[in-house]
C-alpha cells in the first residue's frame, strides 16, 4: 500500500492494492506437483522395463523359461505409457479448451444400452476363452453380470456422444478392475424434472472415505501398486470430470469400503412435452 502524504507531511489518504496471491500460489503449487507426477510416473515404467531390458541383455534372452515373460513384461510397460501419454494429451486438450466437443442431440436410453451391450458381448467373448487372457484388463478371470435398470422413457439429451461413451467406458472398466470377485454391476439410468442421472454401482473393493475427495485428482489412486498392475493410469477419472463438465454435467461417487461404490453422472435435461403448441386446436 501507500500513503498520500501532502507536502505538509500531512497524510491524507491511503491506498491499498490487494492481490489475491492465494489463488497463483495454489495454481502453481499445483502445476509443480503436476510436473512432478508425470515424470515420477513415466520414470516407474521405464526403471522396470531398463532391468528388464538388461537381464535380457546379460543372457535372460536365451533362457527359454524366462525370456517370454520378460518381454511380456516390457510390452505391457510400454503400452501403459502409451496409454498415459494419451490419456495426458487428452487431458492437455481438455484444459486448454482445445479438445472439439462435438455436442449432439441424442437418445441417451437407447446411447446406454448400446455401450452396455458392447460390454455383454466382452463378457460372453471372454467366458468362450476362459484362461486365454483376452485383454489387458483381464476381465476372462471374473464372472460378472451387468444388470439394467433403465428408465423406458426417450430421453433426448445434449452431448459428445464420442467422449461420453469414453466416460461411461472408463466407469465400467473399473467396476470390473476395482471387483476381484466380480459380482453385479448395476447400470442405472432415470430423469428428475430437468437432469437425467446415471449410474454404476459395483460390488467392488469400495473406496476409503478419506479417499473419496481426491478420487477424480489426476494421478490419485487408493492403491498405486493395484492401479499399475491393472494397467491404470491414474488419469481415467480425472479427463471423465473433466468431459462432464465440459458436458454442462456433474460427476460424484459413493462408496462403501469393503461393499462397493457407485459412480453417478448427472446432464442438464429437458423434457419434450408431449403434445403441445401443435395439437392445441
Ligand atoms: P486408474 O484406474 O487408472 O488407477 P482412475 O482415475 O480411473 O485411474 O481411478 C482412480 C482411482 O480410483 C483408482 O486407482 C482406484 O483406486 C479408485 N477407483 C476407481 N474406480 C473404482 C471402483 N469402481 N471401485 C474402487 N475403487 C475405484
Amino acid at each position: 500500500f501507500s500513503l498520500i502524504q501532502r507536502e505538509t507531511g500531512f497524510i491524507s489518504g491511503l491506498v491499498t492494492v490487494l492481490h489475491d496471491v492465494t489463488e497463483q500460489q495454489k495454481n502453481e503449487r499445483e502445476r509443480r506437483e503436476f510436473v512432478s507426477n508425470v515424470s515420477h510416473e513415466l520414470r516407474t515404467p521405464l526403471t522396470s522395463m531398463r532391468s528388464y531390458i538388461e537381464a535380457l541383455n546379460d543372457g535372460a534372452w536365451q533362457d527359454p523359461e524366462v525370456a517370454p515373460s520378460f518381454l511380456k513384461v516390457t510390452q505391457e510397460e510400454t503400452d501403459r505409457m502409451i496409454r498415459m501419454i494419451n490419456d495426458l494429451l487428452s487431458l492437455s486438450r481438455l484444459d486448454s479448451g482445445t479438445s472439439k466437443i462435438d455436442m449432439e442431440y441424442i437418445n441417451l436410453n437407447e446411447f446406454f444400452n448400446y455401450i452396455l451391450d458392447r460390454f455383454d458381448m466382452m463378457i460372453k467373448t471372454d467366458n468362450e476363452h476362459t484362461g486365454e487372457a483376452a485383454s489387458v484388463l483381464d476381465h476372462s478371470k471374473k464372472q460378472y453380470t451387468i444388470k439394467r435398470e433403465i428408465t423406458k422413457r426417450d430421453l433426448w439429451v445434449e452431448i459428445d456422444p464420442d467422449k461420453f461413451m469414453q466416460v461411461v467406458d472408463n466407469i465400467l472398466n473399473n467396476a470390473i478392475k476395482y471387483s476381484p470377485d466380480g459380482g453385479t454391476i448395476t447400470a442405472r439410468l432415470l430423469d428428475t424434472h430437468n437432469h437425467v442421472i446415471l449410474s454404476i454401482s459395483d460390488q467392488g473393493l469400495g473406496i476409503p472415505r478419506k479417499d473419496l475427495a481426491n478420487i477424480f485428482d489426476r494421478f490419485y489412486r487408493v492403491d498405486k501398486a493395484r492401479s499399475r498392475k491393472q494397467g491404470g493410469t491414474g488419469l481415467g477419472l480425472a479427463i471423465s470430470k473433466e468431459v462432464v463438465e465440459a458436458l454442462h454435467g456433474r460427476i460424484w461417487v459413493d462408496s462403501q469400503e469393503g461393499h462397493g461404490s457407485t459412480f453417478y453422472i448427472s446432464l442438464p435435461y429437458e423434457p419434450i412435452e408431449d403434445g403441445g403448441d401443435w395439437d392445441e386446436s
